[in-house]
Order: structure tokens, then sequence, then C-alpha cells
């Protein structure tokens, strides 16, 4: 038997760099840019604390696009390095050994299942450059050193002239590479990346008109200034106290341009324990349909664009807000399903829930009339929340409105209590009225207003869940929609209300209509109305309704139902004048036939005659009138 250890060889890794090292390309920009503003960075903190003799001034970091010469300069003012630190941070970190570099690649990839997204910074050049040169000057006493190497693990190393301290990486793009010699290209990869990055970053230069001359000789002139790409100090790096409306709605406009609705609040992040983040957050009006959303939630790290994606990391019924969120202790460099599994990622999770909770509570207690008129923009977010986040649920207690169809607000507790006089049922259980849509109940919620009921109106699509939820936590409450059945629990019928009809009349009459409706769908029912009162009513089943608008919208059968039926009750009021027409007609024919013009008047008043029959409907009720 012959043991051993097979040789992967240095030459191996440049092709792997190049194929994998990050899945999108055009991430080696934002690479070397950090590595550049870290550079600047570090040489202002040296001069701070007075480590480098040298003035620090108001170093600029350059993209320069040379596309005759087919390259790209990357060009910072920061500390540089000597030949030695080249030798060191460049030549040995990535040819340290392909083990140690497998050793990373397989650690990285061990939870992701994917190669990409493993920081080898610098080396991301090679991706799209077939040769890189660094040019660099440490702010040490040093001579300049130049460095090259063309995608082999050989490197030249030698002395430079250059005199200005910092770096200059020069790409000589490849072939299949050569979009990142588009300005247009490199322009948008600045504004994704680089917009808020703490280095000024000169990319070209632009016109600017300037004043010129005094008082009446005085002109504009058109001058060349250069064209900073980024806002260094972006407003969720400063402190809440020192801003003012006005900034959050600017940075909002900086953030989203092509957006011109304001957004409705804002919610500043801020904390460094246990973990660093900060950040915005918007709240912007939402329509009902949540149409699909492009601009979203954006991620930093130490103001580094990263992504927009904050699944994850933002509970998923905050993923509808806008706005920024930085944070270096989110680990990057790993799957989905890794982050989720994170405990800082979760805690910052709820942290972020926490904070959204007790800002809506403030705004609610500071300025109630306010919130309420921003309610029905922001309710389909919240309750979401209050769906999926136990303890955002438990916080909305204090600021989750229940609107009535008169634009009065109730809290859960305030409309308890004004419930308990009035809107009692048989078992003691407070009646919860309320509509889903005010001109399609319009006439159930009339009548429900007329006996002093107080009928809210609910109407965000997921509200049959939210109900269910706050029927299963408060025991003695009952919603009840204005035009189902268990209405009658609440509105007391007359027990001795007299039928005109005689006992045997009634059971011919509801035989005669069960025979001509469908029986699948309608169960028939005879009540002594008053008669002046609709002959056909037709109600639905409190629970039936609601599990089946559960069953569709459930944002994709989150609740897993299947579909249901769709049962009604038939309620005939053996009062009313047709009631007896129907029943004293003799001919079968001309009977079903009131019979069916009947119950599609009733379906009609309940917006559920559609299509086929209605267009049968109307050409019958033109028959009648002929
Ligand atoms: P990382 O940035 O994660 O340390 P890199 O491969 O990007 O890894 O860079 C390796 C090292 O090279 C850096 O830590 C830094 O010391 C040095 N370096 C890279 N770019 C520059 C630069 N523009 N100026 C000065 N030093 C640099």
């Amino acid at each position: 038997m012959t043991t051993g250890k097979i040789n992967v060889s240095v030459e191996n890794i440049f092709p792997l760099i190049k194929k994998f090292l990050y899945s999108d390309h055009e991430i080696f920009l934002r690479e070397l840019i950090s590595n550049a503003t870290d550079a600047t960075l570090k040489l202002k903190h040296l001069t701070s604390i007075g480590e480098a003799n040298v003035e620090y001034g108001n170093p600029v970091i350059e993209v320069r696009i040379d596309k005759e010469g087919k390259k790209l300069h990357i060009i910072d003012q920061g500390i540089g390095m000597t030949a030695e630190e080249v030798e060191k941070y460049i030549n040995q970190v990535a040819f340290s050994g392909a083990e140690e570099f497998l050793d990373k690649y397989k650690d990285s990839a061990k939870d992701t299942g994917i190669i990409g997204h493993f920081g080898l910074g610098f080396y991301s050049a090679f991706m799209v450059a077939d040769k890189v040169e660094i040019t660099t000057k440490s702010f040490k006493d040093e001579p300049a050193a130049h460095w090259t190497c063309d995608g082999s693990p050989e490197f030249t190393l030698e002395p430079s002239d250059k005199q200005e301290r910092g770096t200059e990486i020069i790409l000589h793009i490849s072939e299949d590479s050569t979009e990142f010699l588009e300005e247009s290209r490199i322009g948008g990869l600045l504004a994704k990346y680089n917009k808020f990055m703490p280095v000024p970053i000169k990319f070209g230069t632009r016109t600017e008109k300037k004043p010129f001359g005094v008082g009446e000789d005085e002109k504009m002139e058109e001058v060349e200034v250069d064209n900073i790409i980024n806002n260094p100090n972006p407003a969720w790096t400063k402190q809440p106290s020192d801003l003012s409306k006005e900034d959050y709605q600017s940075f909002y406009r900086e953030l989203y341009p092509m957006q011109f609705e304001e957004p409705l609040f804002n919610i500043h992040l801020n904390v460094d324990h246990p973990f660093n983040l900060t950040g915005i957050l918007y709240f912007p009006k939402l329509s009902k349909d949540l149409q699909i959303q492009k601009d979203k939630i954006q991620l930093y790290q130490n103001q580094v664009f990263v992504t927009d994606n904050v699944e994850g990391i933002v509970p998923e019924f905050l993923t509808m807000l806008r706005g920024v969120i930085d944070s270096p202790d989110i680990p990057l460099n790993v799957s989905r399903s890794y982050l989720q599994a994170d405990g800082n990622v979760k805690k910052i999770s709820n942290y972020i829930t926490r904070k959204v909770a007790d800002k809506l509570k403030s705004l609610f207690n500071e300025n109630r009339e306010d919130f309420e008129q921003k309610w029905n923009d922001i309710k389909i977010v919240l309750e979401y929340g209050m769906l999926s986040e136990d303890k955002f649920y438990e916080k909305a207690g204090a600021f989750a409105l229940y609107p009535t169809v008169d634009d009065k607000f109730f809290t859960l507790d305030e409309l308890k209590d004004s419930l308990k006089d009035n809107q009692t049922d048989k078992d003691g259980k407070l009646v919860v009225l309320y509509a889903q849509n005010k001109d399609a109940q319009h006439s159930y919620i009339d009548s429900a207003k007329a006996k002093g009921y107080e009928v809210l109106l609910l109407d965000s699509p997921i509200v049959s869940h939210l109900i269910q939820k706050l029927e299963g936590d408060n025991e003695n409450l009952t919603f009840t929609r204005v035009d189902s059945d268990h209405i009658d629990n609440l509105i007391k019928k007359d027990e001795n209300a007299i039928s005109k009809l005689s006992e045997d009349e009634q059971e011919k009459l509801k035989t005669t209509v069960q025979e001509i409706v469908p029986s699948t769908t309608y169960t028939v029912q005879l009540e002594a109305l008053d008669s002046e009162a609709a002959p056909f009513i037709i109600t639905q089943p409190e629970f039936m309704r609601r599990m089946k608008e559960m069953s569709q919208s459930g944002g994709g059968g989150m609740f897993g139902m299947g579909n249901f039926p769709d049962m009604y009750n038939l309620v005939v009021n053996s009062n009313s004048e047709l009631a007896a027409t129907i029943l004293n007609t003799e001919d079968k024919t001309a009977q079903e036939s009131l019979v069916k013009q009947a119950l599609d008047l009733a379906k009609l008043s309940q917006n559920l005659l559609k299509g086929e029959e209605l267009t049968a409907f109307v050409k019958r009720s033109f028959g009648l009138i002929k």
C-alpha cells in the first residue's frame, strides 16, 4: 500500500480565484476601493495619534479608466506599503501555500454549499485582469515599490520612483472583462457599492457653473471640478439629535432618487452592545396589494454596500420597509441558512423588531391623531408583524388600532370597553361586528348601526388570520361580520314573531324553495320577519367564510389550507308578500322563475351575482317587464 499527500500546487489557485472567488466578478472594484479606504483611514488614525509624521490633508481615492491602454487604475493617498510590506501583505497572504488557501476555502464552503464569497480582497482583481501592478509608497521615509504579477504565481518586485504617498493599483483588464473599461459600467458600480463610503472617491471630472468677476461684471463661467461620486458622511452615521426631519427626508431621496413619495416616518437604529449596528429605516406608504418592491432595505458594512437582500437579518414583516442597516457584525461570507442560525443575527433581528415596536408606541403616544391618520398606510405591515412575530404581537397591544366604519379608532382595550354594555351574545361574550367592504356590506352595516352597534372596518387581506388569533387570545371575544348568520346571536329575534303562514304552509314553502335552489350551496331557513323586510336574504356562516378567506389569503398558503366550498344560508321571510305569492302560484314554471328571480336579487345585493348568471338575470328581468 502506498499512502501520501495529493500535491495541490499554487498553480491551481489562480484559476480557482478567477472562476469562483465571487460569483459576481464586479465585486473586485468594491474590494479594491475598500482596501484603498482602509489604507486612508489607517493613515488618518496614525496621524491623529501622532504616529505618522505627515500631513493627512484631504485625501481622495481616484478611479481612472485608460480605455486605450485597457487599464483600470485605483489610486489612493493612504499609508502605502514599503517593499517589505508588499512582501508580507501581498505576496505571503495568498502564496503562503495552497493548503492554507484550501483550508480557508473548505471552511467557508462547508456551511454554505457555495464557493463564492470569502474575502481574499486584493486577489479578486485577478477575476477581471490578466496582470496586476502595484506601485506604492509608504508614509514612512522609504523608497517606493513596484510589484507586478501576471496571474501565475511568479511576481516581480522592484524599486519605483513614485514620489507621492499612497498606492496605485493598475489592472490590465482581460479580454473577457472589457465591460470594466466602460465608463457607464464603472460609474454604475461606484453608485451601487461606494455611494456612502467614508473617503471621497473621484471618478473623472464634471463641469460646474461658477461666478467670476465682481459687482456688475460678475459672470458665470464653466469650470472643471473633480467628480466625487460619494457622500462620505451619510445620515445614519450621525447622531439622531443632530438630524432634522428634513435631513432624514433628503437622505431618503439620496437612497432612492426615483421615489417621489415622502416616507411616513423613520426609525434611527443605533446600538453598540452586544453588537454594532446603525441604520435608518423608513416606513413608506404601501398600497394594498403590496406591489413588488424594487426599493429595498440596503445592507452596508462600514459604509460599504453589501446587498439589498436582508432576508434573515430583518424580520420578514419589516422587509417591506426601506432604508439602510450598517453592521460589521453580520457574517457575510455564509449562506442564508447559516445566517438564520447565527446567534448575533437573531439578536439583530430581535433588536430591530423591538426598536420598531418602541417607535410605533411613542408615535402613538405623542400624537395619536397623526398616528390614526397613518394607520391605513402601515396596518398591513403591522398586522403581518402581529401574526408572524410573537414579541411584536405583545408590544402591538399598545398601538394596534381597530377602526370603525365611521373612522373612529379603538385600541383593543378600548374596543372591549365600548362593547361591554351593548354588544354581548347569549353566552356573555363580547361581539365585535365588522365589515370588510363598506360598499358591498352597506345594507348590513346600516341596519347594525340603526340598532346602535359599533361596526369595525377591517379590510386588509390578512385580517381573517388576525381575527382568528385575537379570538384565540381573548376568550371572551368573538368576531362576526355584519352579514354573517352569527349576527342572530346578537340581534335578538322576536321570539314571539308570528308567521302569517300556517305551519303546513311554512313547510310547503320551505320544500318548494329547497327543490329549486341548489342544495349544496344553500341551507334554506324560514324566518317570520317584518313584512317590509327583504323576502330573500343570504347570509354566510362566519366560520365557513373566514376559513375560506384564510385559505385564499394566506400569502401562498401560509396556513396550509385547501380550497373551501362556498356555503350560504338562504333566509326566506315568511311574512313577505313574495313568500305568499310563491306559495300560491300553481304553475310550476312560474313558481320556479319567481324563486330564481328572488334568489338572484338576494345574490345581487351581496355582490354574489357574476358572469353568466348575471347576464341571464338581466335577460330574464327584461323579459319580466316587457
Ligand atoms: P484584507 O484587506 O482582507 O486584509 P487583502 O488581500 O485585500 O486582504 O489585502 C492584504 C493586505 O494588503 C491588507 O491587509 C493591507 O495591509 C495591504 N493592502 C492592500 N491594499 C492596500 C492599499 N491600497 N494600501 C495599503 N495597503 C494595502
